[in-house]
């Protein structure tokens, strides 16, 4: 009988896993891929997710491979700088949001559970069944196309947005995919923007970089509808466009179109099983939360399994995150909305907005929103 076994090893799992291990707890994470995702995602660690790897003592290796972003510059139309985001009062021990990769992060964070409990991770298991049975759950899983049945006292689901687990119980995942669509690649930085990130709010669309490590940044353009046959001279000549800034196609190293969507589940925990991560919600990349929602979840959850907590701690909890990722989710759109085309009148309008807020007494409180600090 574990203590906890963990459905899904993406980011969140694996955390989570860190954390119970380190706790004592005897703890399975079931992954059924073969290795970490191929798909660079998140590429923003936030100070509160840094803090809470510190703790641990797994900090070190993320901050050796990832570049910190120290803050963020907001241009309009004609390049003029309306404002910055300055993070340097964010966090005493990080002030900035570290840029890495959400392939590497996975890898990272996989080495760091290793080292703290060898074998927790189970790869190539696909979970098929999840019932609780009273004092336990009861979960079947494929490893090598072999059978297998292993009993837990809980059960996390942090097996992402399609989660079997949450449809197995039955949960509800309400949401929807918004009208943005958005065309993203990484390429060798040729700007001297260093460690800022910068977010142009133009008339056809925003337009965002962000630096990389390994010399490269990367580029985030709205567009009208989803162009899932772009090569990246589409997106080079959008960078120019909107810009004015000229990137080497051929240097490509990362292409994705992508929409996005908000979902959040009706319930983060039901009797012996607890959803967090893109399970339990599912938050537009445009500000980059969705992950570090997730950690948060698990380092909230982490305290209640390890602290043998009842059921009325676990409802609060599922409360209180259920709570942050609305925040999240809000956020997001905010983000959303002051990047979508404006033309004209509207757009001077926008750039008068934004260029007032970020050099008001709100500039400090926008950088710790853009930070996480409330979630
Ligand atoms: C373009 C883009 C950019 C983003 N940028 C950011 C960012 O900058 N910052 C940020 O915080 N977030 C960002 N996000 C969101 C982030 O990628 C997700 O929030 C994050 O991956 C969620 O992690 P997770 O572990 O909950 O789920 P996932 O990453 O989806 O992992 C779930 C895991 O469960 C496994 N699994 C599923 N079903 C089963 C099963 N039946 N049995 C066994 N295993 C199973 C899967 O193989 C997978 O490995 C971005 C997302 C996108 C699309």
């Amino acid at each position: 009988m574990l203590d906890v076994l963990i459905v899904g090893g993406g980011p969140v799992g694996l955390f989570l896993g860190c954390l119970l291990s380190a706790r004592g707890l005897s703890v399975q994470i079931l992954e059924r891929r073969a290795e970490a995702g191929a798909h660079s995602r998140a590429i923003g660690i936030h100070p509160p997710a840094l803090e809470a790897f510190e703790v641990l003592g797994i900090a070190s290796p993320l901050l050796a491979a990832g570049v910190p972003i120290t803050s963020g510059l907001v241009r309009g139309e004609r390049g003029a700088v309306l404002g910055e985001l300055d993070f340097s009062s964010v966090s005493a021990r990080f002030p900035f949001i570290l840029s890495l990769p959400q392939q590497r992060t996975e890898q990272i964070l996989e080495a760091e559970l290793e080292r703290l409990a060898p074998g927790t991770l189970r790869r190539q298991a696909e979970v098929k069944t999840v019932q609780e049975e009273g004092s336990h759950v009861t979960v079947r899983y494929e490893q090598h196309g072999q059978p297998h049945t292993a009993q837990a006292r809980y059960v996390v689901g942090a097996d992402g947005c399609r989660s079997l687990t949450r449809q197995l119980a039955g949960i509800p995942y309400p949401g929807a995919t918004y009208a943005d669509k958005y065309l993203m690649g990484d390429f060798p930085d040729t700007t001297v923007f260093g460690q800022a990130a910068v977010i142009g709010l133009h008339a056809g669309g925003v337009l965002e970089s962000f630096p990389l490590p390994g010399g490269l940044r990367r580029w985030v353009a709205r567009t009208d509808s989803l162009l899932t046959d772009a090569v990246a001279a589409d997106l080079t000549a959008l960078v120019h466009s909107r810009g004015g800034y000229y990137l080497p196609h051929r240097e490509c190293s990362m292409l994705s179109a992508f929409e996005v969507r908000h979902h959040l589940t009706a319930q983060m925990v039901r009797g012996r099983l607890i959803l967090i991560g893109d399970a339990a919600h599912e938050v537009s990349p445009i500000g980059g939360q969705g992950m570090n929602l997730g950690w948060l979840d698990a380092a909230a959850l982490a305290d209640l399994l390890g602290g043998g907590a009842g059921q009325s701690a676990l409802a609060d909890f599922g409360r209180r995150r259920r709570r942050s990722a609305l925040i999240a989710t809000r956020q997001a759109e905010a983000n959303m909305f002051f990047g979508r085309p404006a033309r004209g009148a509207a757009q001077q309008r926008r750039e008068r907005l934004v260029g007032t807020l970020l050099r008001s007494g709100a500039q400090p409180l926008l950088a710790k929103a853009f930070t996480m600090r409330w979630l």
